[in-house]
């Protein structure tokens, strides 16, 4: 799930913030770690309406990462713009349930979960598509995904009724209807 690096790139101790404008909307992609030294003004003065930002990359967060995050997060929803986060990864979710503000009010298209293929062994996080597999996470039910190494059914490794928490399905379709 990592992006991939260049022999240029830095080391994987500083947060890439990347942010492309793009019309009425602004695509922008973080990875790497989110700590005391990711600067996150840059997220948080987007000013487009519509805001999509790819997690896919992270792959540390500590409490004071969590502060800059939910800082800039609150001043994007402040502006009423419209947050979308995009495979979030696996070191996020857990964070996410236990400090809610992390995602209130934003909408989560797709997360990762961590799998295990119980025919050959194969364990990995697995991406999940919040569009496609609505139904069955909105009953806190994990789909089943086909193992990439051997095809068979992969489990969850999680508790759905916990891991599931954070993406708040019930209140969002209460919302629109
Ligand atoms: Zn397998």
């Amino acid at each position: 799930m990592l992006p991939p690096r260049s022999s240029t790139s830095p080391p994987d101790r500083r947060l890439a913030v990347s942010v492309v404008p793009q019309g009425p909307r602004t695509l922008v992609a973080l990875a790497g770690r989110v700590d005391e030294s990711s600067g996150l003004s840059a997220v948080a003065q987007i000013p487009t309406r519509e805001v999509v930002i790819d997690l896919g990359g992270i792959t540390f967060i500590n409490s004071l990462g969590v502060r800059e995050w939910v800082r800039a997060l609150r001043s994007l929803l402040g502006r009423r713009a419209e947050v979308t986060l995009t495979h979030v990864a696996a070191a996020l979710v857990p964070q996410m349930n236990m400090v809610r503000e992390m995602s209130a009010g934003a909408r989560i298209a797709s997360f990762e979960a961590p799998y295990s293929c119980e025919k050959c062994g194969h364990e990995g996080p697995m991406m999940i598509d919040v569009g496609v597999h609505g139904d069955l996470l909105r009953a806190m039910s994990a789909p089943k995904l086909p193992c990439p190494e051997c095809k068979a059914t992969m489990v969850c490794d999680e508790i759905p009724g916990q891991y599931f928490l954070f993406l708040e399905l019930d209140q969002a379709a209460s919302r629109v209807g």
